[in-house]
């Protein structure tokens, strides 16, 4: 049977094309794309991208890794085994188009930075994204005089491995340059990457031990954690045992629990 191509209206969607793609692991891949017209956000706010599958139009927001400042779009993404978009977006070369949302949206990091805050960022594998973004704009705003930290910006980065630290050698030259940042990538299965030399253990179970090391203390610092939903309950909870107060701890949950 021959399947109709959906309907796409042309005011809400417009074209995307892939102008690159880095393969990070099995399965996960950066992708930085152009849009055939003005994709304004914010740094924490995530991008629709769409597919024609099976006569229907699958979208999925996708938080966005570039700086607004950036000419491309920069996306990090997994492939879900059976994900309805996700398998067949992992199957498009560089050159491909396919329909995205003219709209950003999201609030997550509308507060972000927080004036005279210390900051807490948590996130397992892609949900590196919007902090990405903020930190990409932070230091180029801090270049240009615009903006001074008020204190640390510690970024807590969870995998199963290694390879899945798509922005490993970024984070860590961030870290070296800039005395304000602190990248920690840690993995939860240490056994099947047992060359790693870094911090091991589940965001949630290693948060409390750097907070505590940094000194980022309840009052004087925002969390914000972004990804795996059971990973965002058990962060809020440590963070919260800590004397974190709720409106203090920010989430962007990339799927229900
Ligand atoms: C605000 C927001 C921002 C997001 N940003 C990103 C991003 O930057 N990169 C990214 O890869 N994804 C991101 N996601 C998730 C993304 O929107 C899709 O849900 C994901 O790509 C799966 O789509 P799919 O159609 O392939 O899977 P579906 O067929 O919709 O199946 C999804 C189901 O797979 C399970 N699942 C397992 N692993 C994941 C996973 N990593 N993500 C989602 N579901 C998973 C969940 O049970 C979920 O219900 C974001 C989601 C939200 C809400």
């Amino acid at each position: 049977m021959i399947e109709s191509a959906p309907t796409i209206d042309a005011t809400k969607f417009g074209t995307a094309t892939i102008v690159s793609r880095r393969e990070a692991a099995e399965g996960l891949w950066v992708m930085r794309i152009a849009t055939d017209f003005d994709l304004g956000y914010r740094p924490g706010q995530y991008c629709t991208l769409a597919l024609p599958v099976g006569g229907k139009l699958v979208e999925r927001p996708y938080s966005i890794c570039s700086s607004p400042e950036e000419d491309e779009i920069e996306l990090f993404v997994e492939r879900v085994p059976e994900g309805e978009l996700t398998v067949p977006l992992y199957a498009q070369p560089v050159g491909a188009e396919l329909p995205i949302r003219r709209r950003c949206k999201g609030l997550f990091l509308r507060e972000a930075p927080v004036a005279g805050h210390a900051h807490i960022f948590v996130a397992t594998v892609t949900g590196i994204a919007p902090f990405l973004s903020c930190i990409r704009t932070l230091i180029r705003r801090q270049e240009r005089g615009e903006w001074s930290p008020a204190g640390r910006v510690f970024l807590l980065h969870g995998a199963s491995v290694s390879d899945e630290f798509a922005y490993l050698d970024e984070m860590r030259a961030c870290t070296q340059d800039h005395d304000w940042f602190e990248y920690v990538p840690t993995i939860s299965r240490p056994w099947l990457d047992p060359a790693w030399p870094g911090e091991r253990g589940r965001v949630e179970d290693v948060v409390r031990k750097h907070t505590d090391r940094l000194g980022l203390l309840p009052g004087a610092a925002s969390a914000f954690i972004c990804g795996n939903p059971q990973m965002i309950d058990n962060v809020k909870g440590a963070l919260r045992r800590g004397g974190f107060e709720a409106a203090a701890v920010h989430e962007e949950q990339y799927w229900p629990e």
